[in-house]
């Protein structure tokens, strides 16, 4: 059996922060998960708390509001700690981009008008100007339309315009060139390749404006090359518009997470589902992971459940209850609460898991991200900040558990 000091379930942003975090602690970590979780749907664009300019004024409405909030388990000082972990962990190969005191960003919607966040991704952050835009879009390729963006944006005042390139003007792999393309991943592996034609294509078109927004396709593991060099040669700011999944930001920043764990000294198994638990009184054991062959046993001193909430497979509905997948940890706030997504595993300040007459469940089980109850990331904006803020202090409170 492989053995570990921490066993991290789920490799979201919840699980990749608590292992980062766990590393930086000295301890033995492997994450195992199903698959790539929220991120490779998200904007790539981080949300703290999306109710006001200030996010912190917006949080402290919500614990006030909500004081099941996950929020309200943390600290201000906590969550903004967590953050600038996150933010230093991945810089270099994915660099995020904050304001001072870490107020919300405004940046445009694909349907124009202004959305908030948090956390930018380098290629988001000229997203936040107030100049005029040029919006370039691909033609065929439809997840993404510079027209509608731009209309929208001018509807609130802003002064955008749109335009249009042709794939074909994309170098595509051996036996493709000139063929037009309509899938993301493969416009970002073109651009990879031929970014410098994109360029030339646009050559002059950029001139009278503070920036060019393009789809979020610009590049995949070279996407600061593209962007930058787009920079240089056409003369303004680059940035990317959110287009509709897969997320080409989402995708490097997990790829860029997943590196950094792998870097430094942790194990990954990804594309395994765990499948059940080894209980021995309020201890787990081991878990069992489903893998092709004979299942995978992993033991391991402690345990984070980070397995997302109804849309990550870690919450499963039925006709009357929704319960945990993993340890049937019993879920709470399904039905009663106004939003199915605030449905999750209910925790103590320690993040350890509650049965309904509060008793802790498991000693060296602790949960973070979307597996928590109490919060609804799509109408408060608050998805990676409470996934990062208790992943983060769940790797702190396993750290404490394996001291003692
Ligand atoms: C469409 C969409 C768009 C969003 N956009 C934004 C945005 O723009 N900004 C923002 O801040 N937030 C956004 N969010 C919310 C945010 O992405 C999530 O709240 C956050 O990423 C959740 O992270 P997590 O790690 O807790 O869960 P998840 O990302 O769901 O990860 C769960 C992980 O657990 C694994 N898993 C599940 N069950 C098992 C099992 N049995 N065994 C092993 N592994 C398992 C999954 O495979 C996955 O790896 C969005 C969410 C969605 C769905």
């Amino acid at each position: 059996m492989m053995n570990y000091d921490l066993v991290v379930i789920g490799a979201g942003l919840a699980g990749m922060t608590t292992a980062l975090k766990a590393l930086q602690q000295g301890q033995k970590t492997i994450v195992v998960a199903a698959g790539a979780g929220a991120m490779e749907v998200m904007s790539g664009c981080l949300d703290i708390c999306g109710g006001d300019d200030n996010p912190w004024l917006a949080l402290r409405r919500l614990v006030a509001e909500k004081p099941a909030h996950p929020y309200a388990l943390l600290s201000e000082e906590e969550i903004r700690e967590a953050l600038a972990f996150f933010v230093e962990q991945i810089k270099g190969a994915c660099p995020y981009y904050h304001q001072s005191g870490f107020r919300n960003f405004r940046i445009p919607t694909a349907l124009g008008g202004r959305r908030r966040a948090c956390l930018l991704p380098e290629g988001q952050l000229a997203a936040a100007t107030e100049g005029p835009v040029l919006a370039v879009g691909f033609k065929g390729y439809r997840d993404f339309s510079a027209e509608l963006m731009a209309e929208g944006m001018n509807r609130v005042g802003y002064r955008w315009q749109a335009t249009e390139v042709d794939t074909c003007c994309l170098q595509g792999g051996e036996g493709d060139g000139g063929r037009i393309c309509n899938n993301s991943v493969e416009i970002a592996l073109r651009l990879e390749r031929s970014w410098r034609l994109l360029a030339e294509e646009l050559s002059g078109r950029t001139r009278g404006f503070a920036a060019a927004a393009f789809p979020a396709v610009l590049g995949l593991d070279q996407h600061l090359t593209v962007k930058r060099g787009l920079e240089k040669s056409l003369g303004v700011s680059v940035f990317e518009a959110p287009a509709l999944p897969p997320s080409l930001p989402g995708m490097r920043l997990a790829a860029s997470l997943a590196a950094r764990i792998r870097r430094g000294g942790g194990d990954l198994l990804q594309g395994f589902p765990v499948v059940s638990a080894d209980i021995q009184g309020r201890m787990c054991r081991r878990i069992i992971v489903a893998t092709p062959g004979s299942p995978l046993s992993i033991g391991g001193k402690n345990f984070i459940l980070a397995s997302g909430g109804i849309l990550g497979g870690g919450i499963l509905l039925e006709r009357e209850r929704a319960s945990e997948a993993v340890f049937n940890f019993p879920a709470s706030g399904f039905r009663r609460q106004a939003s199915v997504f605030q449905t999750g595993v209910r925790v103590n300040r320690r993040m350890q898991p509650l049965a309904a007459d509060g008793q802790v469940i498991l000693e060296n089980v602790f949960c973070a991200g979307r597996i928590l109850a109490g919060y609804d990331p799509f109408s408060e904006g608050s998805g990676a900040g409470v996934a990062v803020a208790t992943g983060y202090r769940a790797a702190v409170e396993a750290g404490r558990m394996a001291e003692q």
